[in-house]
């Protein structure tokens, strides 16, 4: 699907009516969701809501998704558990699908910036879930994607590991300026990097939150209430 064009910015997303039914289930009932360029955008809802199969129909990973979907191409998805192939080298798995003259430099430059500079040569199975997780970062970004998906990308990590993530996610943000889903179960998460947060429920966004005013905000800001009541 091609990317539209509008005031000279691409819209990285801009889906309407999404529906997705497996059998008798409807777990897309017209979903709507616009990212603009840059935009970080955090998709909670509970478990179960179809936060993932929304995640893979603007993908594209989802030939059975209707509505009218338009995703850019140039995106990248990072998933919870990292898909490294473990018969390549860390090094092989950021290059995969590339070509062409400097693509050596360009992945050692995506792995010094995920901190993993020294880890080229290694094979995944010698990497502990953060860094694995990390060159799935490298990955997605050596393509310099104008979009990144993630789903739940932090939430098979350890909580120290998590912040770590969190971390490296605002600062690879601050740089490169990609918009990005990110698909989280994690409030604390959500107001943390992102600029606007939408709750999936009955199969649609039933809320939308623009948290990026006046962030930081405490966790506890009594502007959040309807958020967490609404979790
Ligand atoms: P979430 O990511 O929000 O936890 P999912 O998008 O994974 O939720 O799933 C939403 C609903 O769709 C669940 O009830 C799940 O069982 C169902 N579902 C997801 N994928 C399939 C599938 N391939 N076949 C049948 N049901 C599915
Ligand atoms: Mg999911």
């Amino acid at each position: 699907m091609a990317s539209r064009t509008e005031g000279g910015l691409t819209t990285p997303v801009r889906a309407t009516g999404v529906r997705r039914a497996f059998g008798p289930a409807v777990v897309l009932d017209g979903a709507d969701l616009h990212i603009a360029p840059g935009e970080v955008v955090a998709l909670l809802g509970g478990s179960g809501s179809g936060k993932s199969t929304l995640l893979r129909a603007l993908a594209g990973l989802d030939a059975e998704a209707g509505g009218d979907i338009r995703v850019t191409r140039s995106q990248a998805v990072v998933f919870q558990e990292h898909r490294l192939l473990p018969w390549k080298r860390v090094d092989g798995n950021v290059a995969l699908g590339l070509s062409g003259p400097g693509v050596r430099e360009r992945v050692a430059a995506a792995l010094t910036e995920v901190g993993l500079g020294d880890r080229g040569r290694a094979w995944p199975a010698e990497l502990s879930g953060g860094q694995s997780q990390r060159v799935a970062f490298a990955r997605a970004l050596v393509r310099e994607p104008e979009l990144l998906l993630l789903d739940e990308p932090f939430g098979a990590l350890d909580a120290l590991t998590r912040l770590k993530m969190q971390e490296l996610f605002g600062r690879l943000h601050e740089r490169h300026r990609f918009a990005a889903l990110l698909v989280t179960h994690d409030v604390d998460e959500a107001l943390l990097l992102a600029d606007r947060v939408l709750v999936l429920d009955g199969g649609r966004i039933a809320q939308e939150l623009d948290v990026r005013l006046d962030r930081p905000r405490a966790p506890d800001d009594p502007g959040f209430a309807p958020l967490r009541r609404q979790l």
